[in-house]
């Protein structure tokens, strides 16, 4: 049976050194969503950061526009708050249905106020081992490895899904030489084998958005498994692992929920703390 990591455990430590730190501001941080059009999913998401935010003391400032507002309007609107001094922090909901408009705007972002990481850019500083701000699912997956002690470094990291939100950003962090320094395989739909490569790896990440994808026949014993999936099924939100066989398998396995979730959130304020920081020091 393999330990359960806890996500939300994780999380609370995260806050309470974020609280920590937000107490020594000598201003509040800020940040602002932006929301186009009227995305039920997009605003409960809005509504729970709002809640978070206002736990942690921090300033969330929400704006919503028509999605059939004329594109250059909502560029001149986003662009004053990414060129707002009191702003430190910008937040895309995504995705838009109109994926012009929502590259469109994600270019608006600066990378030191970019916390969701939408810009491009971001990926690009990433790519590059000069990351400004890191992804916050990404981010909270190698959160999690670290502080359950699990080490990267030489380990064969097999991570299903290659998105620009989740696998690919994530692929390049575990790679990063001095940080992850992990030999990292990426898999995807077009994988021949995905048991052939999973078998091998010494840690395995899920991102694919197919609910129990990942079965136990394909995880080496003693495996660490990280699921980053949010499905919903019949039975309620589930991961991309069965985590009923899995866990028979693995020594250390997330569960859904309970498990990146919460880690993800804090991920995006600490982004928020750095880039308040960042923009303090100009
Ligand atoms: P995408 O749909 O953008 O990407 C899914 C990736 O998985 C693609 O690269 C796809 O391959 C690959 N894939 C799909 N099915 C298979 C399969 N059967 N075998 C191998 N690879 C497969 O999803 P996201 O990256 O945005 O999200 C992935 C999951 O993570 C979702 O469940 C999402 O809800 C969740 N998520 C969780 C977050 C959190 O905070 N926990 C935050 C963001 C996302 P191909 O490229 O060939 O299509």
């Amino acid at each position: 049976m393999s330990i359960i990591i806890d996500g939300n455990a994780i999380a609370e430590a995260i806050k309470q050194e974020l609280f920590a730190e937000i107490a020594k501001c000598r201003s509040t941080p800020r940040f602002a969503i932006y929301q186009i059009g009227e995305e039920e999913s997009s605003r409960t998401y809005a509504v729970s950061l709002e809640k978070s935010a206002q736990k942690l003391n921090i300033q969330c400032d929400y704006y919503q526009e028509d999605e059939d507002t004329e594109a250059d309007i909502l560029a001149a609107s986003f662009t004053a708050l990414a060129e707002d001094s009191e702003v430190h922090g910008l937040l895309l909901l995504r995705p838009l249905q109109n994926q012009t408009l929502e590259h469109i705007l994600s270019m608006c972002i600066p990378p030191h106020k970019d916390i969701d990481c939408a810009n491009p850019l971001s990926m690009g500083l990433l790519a590059v081992g000069k990351p400004i701000l890191l992804p916050p699912t990404p981010a909270a997956c190698i959160e999690i490895l670290k502080r359950s002690g699990i080490k990267t470094a030489g380990k064969l990291t097999a991570v299903v899904g290659r998105s620009n939100v989740v696998g690919k950003p994530l692929a390049l962090m575990l790679a990063r030489k001095g940080e992850g320094d992990a030999t990292v395989v990426i898999c995807h739909s077009k994988t021949a084998d995905l048991t052939e490569v999973l078998i091998r790896a010494d840690i395995v990440i899920a991102a694919a958005g197919s609910p129990r994808l990942i079965k136990a026949k394909m995880i080496k014993p003693g495996a660490v498994v990280i699921d980053a999936g949010i499905n919903w099924t019949e039975k309620g939100m589930t991961g991309d692992v069965d985590f009923a066989e899995v866990q028979q398998k693995a020594s250390m396995i997330t569960p859904v929920p309970g498990g990146l979730g919460p880690v993800t959130k804090m991920m995006l304020f600490k982004n928020l703390l750095q880039a308040y920081h960042l923009q303090e020091k100009k």
